[in-house]
């Protein structure tokens, strides 16, 4: 039998829908996702074209790309990281607020591509975590779109009600460590 997140029968609970927290919690993160456009070198071109009329990327409710790490919730990795970029780069996704994805845009984010040299970073998941890989130089708007629904998958089938106590219990364990060093 096929598992469904969600379970209703109109004759039998009339307005009633049961489901469970994770699936509610999900669906509605999946389908509001906003992009933090880390645009480094060309790959933010093909990012920029996704939001075009052509390719339009708010047809998955994530055209809303925001230029404060505070408001954003997916960092697109767009281009060649470098050692200079890097710490910036690393700044921006702590100052955003959990949950947070990453999409590593290109071979240049994913791997430092071509540039095998001293200057660049070797792959952004050296000072990251990434969710989601696209490979070619550059990826077409589609790959980015087709990574986006990947991402979309991976948050369907997180256990957000689990993290988000268990983020709670850290934090609530740092407080207490911190207040215990200060008195
Ligand atoms: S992967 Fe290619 S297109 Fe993308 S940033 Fe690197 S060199 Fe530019």
């Amino acid at each position: 039998m096929q598992k469904t997140n969600v379970a209703y029968d109109s004759k039998v609970e009339g307005e009633v829908i049961v489901t469970q927290a994770d699936a509610v919690i999900n669906w509605i993160r999946k389908h509001s996702v906003w992009p933090m456009p880390m645009g480094l070198a060309c790959c933010a071109i093909e990012l920029m074209a996704a939001g075009g009329s052509r390719f339009d990327i708010s047809r998955f409710g994530m055209e809303v790309m925001r230029f404060s790490p505070r408001q954003a919730d997916c960092m697109i990795v767009a281009g060649t990281v470098t050692y200079k970029m890097a710490e910036v780069v690393r700044r921006i996704y702590e100052q955003m607020a959990e949950p947070k994805w990453v999409v590593a845009m290109g071979a240049c984010a994913s791997t430092g591509g071509m540039y095998r040299s001293y200057a660049t970073l070797q792959g952004v998941d050296r000072i990251i975590p990434v969710d989601v890989y696209i490979s070619g130089c550059p990826p077409r708007p589609e790959a980015l779109l087709d990574a986006m629904i990947k991402l979309q998958d991976k948050i369907g089938r997180e256990r957000s009600v689990k993290n988000l106590t268990e983020r709670n219990a850290k934090t609530a364990d740092a407080k207490l460590a911190g207040a215990g060093k200060e008195s």
